[in-house]
């Protein structure tokens, strides 16, 4: 027959394993959390907010086996616990995440379009990702009807544009395209309008110059720079000018076929630089005059990987 004793022994126990799995629900709870707010990080990429919609349910799936355990769900701490645990839930179903969602199918044919040199998709789809991450962002500060409003916009458009999460990369379509916003027809027009002065090739580095289509000129010190042929003696007459010997001229032959171009893109006024590798002198020019990584956005245009 049990004495008291035992009675007590075994309540102890029960209590113990009990404060065991707490613990545990608290561990996971702990975990999880951090995984959540993945899901409002307006930077998130495609991979970590794939993450997360895999850990969250599992987490979830794993908190509700503890919570069938004896004396956890009515623990005096398991609620707090669960707060962590139902704000990571209530993340896979906020507007937040199907924007971030959005925003990275909407990079991915961005970067697809850019390759195409398709530049109403590489506009447009820059704008959606833009839109998406931006209303991402506000959430941290409480969204009002507006944001609500802009949320449900750029999904409609993302989604006539076929960029649906989980959808395949649209491939562009014929006239019967939807309509697109007045600003992204204007970028769009920008765009076309560089793209068709940079069809005649790079730019003059001579300021007072700028025409395009320059050659590749280098001097005996192994310096090189684009310049039209006008431009070579007029560069030359100016060392001449300054005592400075080695003259400029066209590298014979020009730019090797297997050669590329390296365009570097550095802050005009600050720290920090992006290189982009380019296969034609078009595409580099073009790079240069529209990629601007920083508000005061310089540009170099090299030679590189060339045989000789
Ligand atoms: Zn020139």
């Amino acid at each position: 027959m049990p004495t008291i004793l035992d009675e007590w022994r075994a309540r102890a126990r029960t209590a113990q394993e009990t404060d065991r799995q707490v613990h545990r629900l608290y561990h996971l709870a702990y975990r999880i959390a951090p995984i959540g707010r993945i899901l409002t990080n307006p930077n998130a990429t495609a991979d970590d907010v794939a993450y997360a919609i895999i850990r969250i349910p599992r987490a979830l799936a794993a908190a509700s086996r503890l919570l069938t355990r004896p004396g956890v769900a009515e623990h005096l701490e398991t609620p707090y616990a669960l707060s962590f645990l139902t704000t990571a839930e209530r993340a896979l179903t906020a507007p937040s995440t199907q924007l971030l969602k959005t925003a990275n199918t909407a990079r991915a044919a961005a970067a697809a379009a850019s390759a195409n040199n398709d530049d109403l998709r590489c506009v447009l789809f820059g704008d959606i990702e833009d839109r998406c991450r931006y209303l991402v962002d506000a959430t941290h500060s409480g969204w009002t009807r507006h944001e609500h409003v802009a949320s449900e916009a750029v999904l409609g458009l993302a989604a006539r544009w076929g960029l649906s999460p989980g959808a395949r990369i649209p491939r562009p379509t014929g006239d019967d395209q939807p309509p697109v916003p007045a600003h992204v027809a204007q970028e769009v027009a920008h765009r076309t309008d560089i793209r068709a002065r940079c069809a005649a090739g790079i730019r003059c580095t001579r300021t007072t110059c700028l025409a395009y289509g320059a050659v590749w000129a280098h001097d005996a010190t192994g310096q090189e720079t684009f310049l039209c042929l006008g431009c070579i003696p007029v560069a030359n007459a100016e060392r001449a000018a300054r005592g400075f010997g080695p003259t400029l001229q066209a590298v014979p032959g020009g730019v090797p076929a297997d050669a590329h171009y390296s365009v570097t893109l550095y802050n005009g006024s600050g720290p920090g630089r992006r290189t982009v590798t380019c296969m034609t002198p078009q595409q580099a020019q073009f790079t240069a005059e529209t990629v601007r990584p920083f508000n005061n956005t310089g540009y170099t245009i090299h030679v590189e990987g060339r045989s000789a």
